[in-house]
């Protein structure tokens, strides 16, 4: 199963790529968390793109595109992969489907995540993660059962200094005028899945499943 997850910041798209990780067995590629790992271990690469993304900017796409290719051309990828949060704009998109056709590969889905943009901002800002094993909460929509303490390994919850109100608000206007266009350009391709995610959510993650069934 090879997938894209599109949506807007707070969508929901890392709390489903951990549902369909666990069903499909197919790697997770998290741009975001990519970079948010390599800020935690202070590499040139984090360095660089934390400046952009604590002011809520797009990281560019010299340090982005790279990054993704190399991760696609590991062997775990070889039978499938789950991109979340890339591609984000136009050139990306174009770079990735490149990539993907000298490689033989062809996408089986883009599963993109609607949202009212009212919601987005109280999503993200509730939004607790666990930096040790990557488990995403909210501290009023899945909240974990300890207050303040991950329930897969007992670490701290934190708060990303990108999901304040001011930095997300950016977000959403950068993803409404770079990433959005996407929707277009992947739905021209006939591998879009228009995902209603203003539901529950387990109630989104039935609807992704029946979209890739
Ligand atoms: P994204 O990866 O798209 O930015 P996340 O999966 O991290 O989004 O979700 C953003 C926040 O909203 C998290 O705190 C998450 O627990 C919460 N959340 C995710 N999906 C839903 C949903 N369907 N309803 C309510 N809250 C949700
Ligand atoms: P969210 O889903 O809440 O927007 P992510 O974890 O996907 O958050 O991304 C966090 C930040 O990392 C983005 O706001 C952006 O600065 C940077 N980023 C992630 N993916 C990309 C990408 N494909 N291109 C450019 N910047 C990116
Ligand atoms: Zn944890």
């Amino acid at each position: 199963m090879k997938i894209i997850l599109l949506g807007p910041p707070g969508a929901g798209k890392g709390t489903q790529a951990a549902n369909i990780v666990e069903k499909y067995n197919v790697p997770h590629i998290s741009t975001g968390d990519i970079f948010r790992k390599n800020i935690k271990e202070g590499t040139e690469l984090g360095k660089k793109a934390q400046e952009y993304i604590n002011q809520g900017k797009l990281v560019p796409d010299e340090l982005t595109c790279g990054l993704v290719a190399s991760r696609l051309s590991e062997p775990d990828c070889k039978d499938g992969f789950m991109l979340d949060g890339f591609p984000r704009n136009i050139f990306q998109a174009e770079y990735l489907d490149k990539y993907l056709s000298e490689n033989n590969v062809a996408l089986d889905k883009v599963i993109n995540i609607e949202v009212d943009s009212k919601l987005l901002i109280d999503r993200a800002c509730g939004r607790r993660i666990c930096k040790t094993c990557g488990a995403t909460y909210h501290v009023q929509f899945n909240p974990s059962k300890k207050e303040g303490i991950c329930d897969v390994c007992d670490s701290a919850l934190t708060q990303r200094p990108d999901d304040n109100e001011e930095t997300v608000s950016h977000r959403i206007e950068i993803y409404l005028s770079e990433t959005k266009p996407l929707v277009d350009y992947y739905t021209k391709k006939g591998v879009i899945a228009n995902i209603n995610g203003n539901q529950d959510i387990s109630k989104v993650f039935e609807d992704i499943k029946a979209a890739l069934a």
